[in-house]
């Protein structure tokens, strides 16, 4: 009996592979990856001889199928995911189907667009005193949201929101983001296609006119949006400091080597 691996591809760049990762795609008999989304740059490192297959044009059931008869037939099987597989990969219903004919089953992480997009635009998801908090999700379009998980209901925390396939939601964002309490000048990041070569486009902008600057720029879809307060902080001209780097600060690797002040 072989195994299957669902090994996230990373962002987009071929280059945001991990090492196992790409290890695994050089070691592997058969790879099924979402064309749509990860790069076939990545099969560059794949043997002579090993089956590749895009998933595009492939119902799930059919996936599962592919990745079954594989396996079955003893070899090393790949699916390649984009970003990370537990994101938004529908990974559990293709282990459970695996689980079924008792296929061994390992996952590999990967580096999430969330993550990725950040990146791309120098910023910082959390910031000492601004925001600790991230919050990864989706707005209801067709895909119901749980109860508690409506968009107007996580931004009342006010901390950093990232939405995947939500790019055409914009307009609902904006009526939450106001409900919710987020001023009109709010900055908004949109990263279309992160660190894809030559592809990424980084849109910014403020709650009310992050929209229409979006459509200017035909960004409509593989975005990712990010709403928090940390957004901007290269420019601002004070940051409270992380403790970790404070030098009144101890921790397990570091002794303080000054005194706290003392405020009055
Ligand atoms: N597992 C993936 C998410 C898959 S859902 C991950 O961890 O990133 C697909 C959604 O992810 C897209 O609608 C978009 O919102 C986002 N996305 C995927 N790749 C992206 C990229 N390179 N840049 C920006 N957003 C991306």
């Amino acid at each position: 009996m072989g195994k299957v691996w669902f090994v996230g591809a990373g962002p987009g760049d071929p280059d945001l592979i991990t090492v196992k990762g790409r290890r695994l795609i050089e070691q592997a008999d058969a790879i099924l990856y979402a064309g749509s989304l990860v790069s076939d740059a990545a099969m560059q490192w794949c043997k002579p001889g090993c089956e590749v297959a895009d998933s595009k044009a492939m119902a799930l059931e059919e996936i599962n199928q592919w990745l079954i008869e594989r396996a079955c037939a003893g070899k090393t099987v790949i699916r390649l995911q984009t970003g990370d597989p537990g994101l938004y990969g529908a990974l559990i219903e293709m282990v459970q189907a695996l689980d079924k004919e008792q296929i061994e089953v390992e996952v590999v992480p990967g580096v999430s667009s969330a993550m990725a997009s950040a990146a791309a635009a120098v910023e910082s998801l959390t910031l000492p005193e601004v925001t600790q908090t991230v919050i990864l999700s989706r707005v209801e379009g067709r895909t119901p949201m749980p109860e508690g998980e409506e968009i107007e209901a996580l931004l009342a925390h006010h901390c950093t929101v990232c939405l995947f396939l939500s790019i055409t939601l914009l307009k609902k964002i904006q009526q939450a983001a106001q409900a919710a309490g987020w001023s009109p000048e709010s900055p908004v990041l949109v990263v279309q296609k992160a660190s894809w070569p030559g592809e990424q486009k980084i849109v910014r902008g403020t709650l009310s006119d992050i929209r229409e600057r979006c459509i200017a720029e035909k960004v409509t879809s593989q975005a990712m949006i990010i709403l928090s307060p940390t957004l901007g902080a290269r420019e601002w001209p004070e940051l409270k400091k992380s403790k970790l780097y404070d030098e009144t600060f101890s921790h397990r690797f570091r002794k303080a080597s000054a005194k706290p002040e003392v405020s009055a």
